[in-house]
């Protein structure tokens, strides 16, 4: 649970705001360490709704076959459209 004041606390003191220990990495606002996990996390819930076919947008559509986004949104923003997943499954499944 994070509230405002002790957000604001770590960050004023260059602690990473998550954990308040660790000194925050450059220019971010919470360490390496609490980065490095925090981005795990987000690709691991990419890859569930990729994997189930869900829109990794909007997180409700269901995505357009051959693609990781629903129409409505690649119509909104054409940048997510393109199918990466493949690739970087491909190179985790070798390792
Ligand atoms: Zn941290
Ligand atoms: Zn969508």
């Amino acid at each position: 649970m994070y509230t405002h004041e002790r957000y604001a606390k770590r960050v004023a003191a260059g602690v990473c705001y998550r954990c308040g220990k660790n000194p925050a990495a450059p220019g971010k606002r919470s360490c390496e360490e609490c980065l490095v996990r925090q981005r795990a996390s987000a690709r691991y819930r990419y890859r569930q709704l990729v994997k189930n076919g869900i829109c990794a947008l909007c997180r409700h559509e269901k995505a357009t076959v051959g693609y990781v986004t629903c129409d409505a949104c690649r119509a909104k923003n054409i940048i997510y459209s393109r199918i990466d997943y493949a690739r970087d499954h491909h190179k985790e499944a070798k390792s």
